[in-house]
């Protein structure tokens, strides 16, 4: 069978790069309604992996390792070091402070924070989750890779996988546009996009997440 290309529809290839280089230390907490992490930090690892090619190019590559290196990197050294700041929280109300020399953070449960804003990278998502984080980092490995080239090479769809500590991670996969205008591919990767909207499900009372302190304020199992 063939498309409409002539090119095989059994075969595909895809690229995986996944290198100790792709690697920020952070700091963060994730935040909720009636939510709020404690202040930590975490050593984030990025990879990488693009689909779609039927056929590989002339060059013999789907796309050089190289140039996927040079945008991941670079999307790392922008984290690294510093407090994510989540500017779409619907809990946290974030102000300049100190004429502008600091960013403030006030939450709902009353903790205040206070960074220079040198310390921070101010982050378009709304909880600074691996979840969220991977998709932010999509748009930017999107941006530096050019997505017209991608697409004319026959990838179609970029994975991001983001771990903040060995087993836990998560992965944002989604259809590469056929466009390197700037503000399409920011709206495509907007946060807010990926997010229902409502109400959060009640969560069992699971005993870790009663130690933690969350859980039980949206519960309706144990009546605390
Ligand atoms: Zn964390």
């Amino acid at each position: 069978m063939s498309n409409d290309s002539g090119f095989p529809e059994t075969t595909s290839f895809e690229v995986n790069v996944s290198k100790d280089t792709f690697k920020f230390n952070a700091a963060h907490f994730v935040a909720y309604n009636g939510f709020r992490e404690r202040l930590h930090g975490h050593n984030y690892k990025l990879s990488i992996r693009l689909l779609g090619s039927r056929k590989i190019c002339s060059d013999g590559y789907v796309l050089d390792f190289g140039d996927v290196k040079a945008v991941t990197k670079t999307a790392c050294k922008k984290l690294n070091e510093h407090f994510i700041c989540p500017m779409y929280s619907d809990v946290i109300t974030i102000t300049d402070e100190a004429n502008g020399e600091n960013v403030k953070l006030l939450c709902q449960d009353g903790a205040e924070f206070s960074f220079p804003k040198g310390d921070c990278i101010m982050l378009p998502i709304v909880h600074s989750t691996v979840e969220e984080i991977a998709i932010y980092c999509w748009g930017e490995i999107i941006l530096g890779l050019d997505a017209e080239v991608l697409v004319k090479r026959g990838v179609h769809t970029m994975e991001v996988t983001c771990s903040e500590a060995t087993g836990q991670e998560a992965v944002f996969r989604m259809k590469i546009p056929n466009t390197n205008n700037h503000a399409e591919i920011m709206k495509a990767v907007d946060v807010r996009s990926f997010i229902r909207t409502g109400e959060l499900f009640p969560k069992p009372c699971l005993p870790v997440a009663n130690e933690k302190g969350a859980g039980c304020s949206i519960c309706s199992h144990c009546g605390k």
